[in-house]
Order: C-alpha cells, then sequence, then structure tokens
C-alpha cells in the first residue's frame, strides 16, 4: 500500500489515499460521460483510507442515481470522486479520478466498463 496525494485544478482541494490497486478503470457510462465530459478513469479505494487534507469546504456532492453520489471542487468544477452508497456487509469503496492523482502514480490502465454504453462518436480501441 502506498499513500497517494491529488488536487483539483485550481488546488483548493487537497487530499490523500492509501492506493491497494494500481489499475485505472475507464467507464463508459452515459453518466460519466456527461459528469467529465468524456470518459470517467478512476482508482478505487477504501473510503475509510481517503482524507480531504485541504478545502472540505469546497467539496460538493451530487446525487448522481439512487446508488452513488459524485464529489466534486465548487471552485474550478474537478470532478474528483464517485462515492457509491455504502452496501450492508461490504466494504466502503470509493473512485478517485485518474487524472487529479499527482504524478508519479504508478498506475496502469486496466479495465473498460460500461462498454455497451459509450458514446457514439468514438471506438474502443
Ligand atoms: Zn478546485
Ligand atoms: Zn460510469
Amino acid at each position: 500500500m502506498t499513500q497517494k496525494t491529488g488536487r483539483c485544478m485550481c488546488g483548493a482541494i487537497e487530499y490523500i489515499f492509501e492506493a491497494d490497486r494500481k489499475d485505472v478503470i475507464v467507464c463508459h457510462c452515459g453518466q460519466c460521460r456527461q459528469w467529465s465530459g468524456h470518459l470517467w478513469a478512476s482508482v478505487n479505494a477504501a473510503f475509510d483510507k481517503l482524507e480531504i487534507t485541504k478545502g472540505m469546504d469546497r467539496l460538493r456532492w451530487f446525487r448522481s442515481s439512487d446508488a452513488a453520489r459524485r464529489g466534486f471542487c465548487r471552485e474550478c468544477g474537478s470532478a474528483l470522486f464517485w462515492h457509491g452508497d455504502k452496501i450492508e456487509g461490504r466494504k466502503e469503496r470509493i473512485a478517485i479520478a485518474a487524472g487529479t492523482v499527482n504524478a508519479p502514480t504508478d498506475f496502469y490502465q486496466g479495465e473498460h466498463i460500461f462498454q455497451d454504453d459509450k458514446g457514439d462518436y468514438y471506438e474502443i480501441a
């Protein structure tokens, strides 16, 4: 496990988390496309291993479905987190936007998910 840091575009929000996975998951679903502008690429982490170290008051949550909420910076709009609702008996996880993690990330591109729901303006190689 390694500690990673990251920030939103304007720097108002900074965070630190323990990365227990290195694969970046690329989501092609319609919600992620609308939210991010194209694709949502994220790394998964345990929710209790994420700490907002700066700008907690700038972090806004948008309930994007009845199963999840999404966190973003209210100043610059950076899409930062996808947080699934707590499910009884399961470990609470959070997806952190790979593009907001400070380099060197040591991550690699992993699985593409929701490919059937992808946009009609591109192909997945
Ligand atoms: Zn910001
Ligand atoms: Zn998605």
